[in-house]
């Protein structure tokens, strides 16, 4: 993921600026005077009339979520191209054998030349006409092909949340609307982002699972995108993105609410992130982007051979596995949903 561009964002009269890359970061001023202490922005949501709670509360075997993170990460760094990229496929596929699974493979043309690029989606039907989509890129960057990072946290957390979720809906009448997961792959940029500006050498994958499904008519379907990224550090804080929908980012704070972890989400607003939502933002898809942007102080872990599983937690793969799962359900019992 990145910023989309370098905004100033006004909390409680601190200005406090945020950075599209972690060179910029080192190089220019932050000009905090105080740590952000962000306003609750859960009063800025729009008021939507909501299906009441019924039935028990998902949840997730977050150990075993854990668990997949640990395995992937294990595999050592997976830039697209790389053998350590195969053996993630495969891992995926192994343990989606006997779903319906779609792969989309194909050759990315890349300032780096062309490289490979797999898209794993994974189909769970439910009783509902319409798709719900959750997706998380798995890739590690590519400019970082030759050093040891792993991206525990970027890539590889949210990966393993879709896998345990796929556990989760697996085998099970889902009543509501079909769930797609998509294990979307290129997301990161493929020349260092100082080069090139983030938009124009990113989202490989994913913009051409929103071109296919444009063209095949697929989109139409789609009543809403949810993305995870970094959602696996300890110290989690689901941030609010401008560039998100925000009635769906209202039904993801009521199903964090009714599963006791509102505090996680949504205390600092961030303008403009540019993540795989993107591509489904423009093309009219509501669209939610879960990610916590500040993984260690200042956001120091990011993009960096200290994202490592270390600064993980099992607990934060259960709040987002949980919320996740709660906001499907209470996406298939709203009816009708808001206009896109
Ligand atoms: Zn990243």
């Amino acid at each position: 993921m990145n910023l989309i561009k370098i905004l100033p964002i006004l909390l409680l009269s601190v200005t406090v600026s945020l950075f599209s890359c972690d060179r910029e970061k080192d190089t220019a001023p932050v000009t905090a005077q105080t740590p952000v202490t962000a306003a609750r922005t859960d009063t800025e949501l729009p008021k939507l009339s909501l299906p009441p709670e019924s039935g028990p509360l998902p949840s997730i075997d977050s150990a075993r979520a854990f668990q997949y993170v640990k395995e992937i990460v294990a595999f050592g760094p997976r830039p697209n191209g790389s053998a350590n990229h195969k053996k993630v496929e495969d891992y995926f596929l192994a343990h989606l054998k006997g779903d319906d699974v779609e792969n989309d493979i194909f050759i990315a043309d890349t300032p780096e030349g062309k490289l490979p690029v797999h898209n794993i989606i994974a189909k769970f039907p439910g009783t509902k006409d319409g798709i719900i989509v959750v997706a998380s890129h798995y890739d590690t960057n590519y400019p970082f092909r030759n050093t040891p990072y792993v991206g525990a946290n970027d890539g590889g957390s949210s990966s393993a949340l879709l896998l345990e979720l796929a556990n989760q809906l697996r085998g099970k009448k889902l009543e509501g609307y079909s769930v797609w997961l998509v294990w979307d792959d290129a997301e990161e940029s493929i020349k260092p982002d100082n080069e090139i500006p983030f938009l124009d050498d990113s989202l490989y994958g994913i913009k051409h699972v929103a071109e296919k499904w444009e063209a095949d008519g697929t989109l139409k379907k789609i009543k809403a995108f949810l993305l995870a990224d970094m959602i696996g550090d300890a110290d989690l804080n689901i941030d609010r993105d401008t560039n998100s929908t925000p009635w769906l980012e209202a039904v993801v704070y009521e199903a964090a609410s009714r599963l006791g972890y509102q505090s996680h989400f949504f205390a600092r607003t961030l303008p403009g992130v540019s993540d795989d939502h993107i591509p489904f933002v423009k093309r009219g898809v509501p669209s939610a982007d879960l990610i916590d942007f500040n993984y260690g102080y200042n956001d120091v872990f990011w993009h960096t051979t200290q994202d490592t599983v270390d600064k993980l937690s099992p607990k934060s793969l259960e709040i987002v596995g949980g919320t996740i799962l709660e906001t499907i359900r209470i996406l298939g019992k709203t009816d009708p949903l808001p206009p896109r």
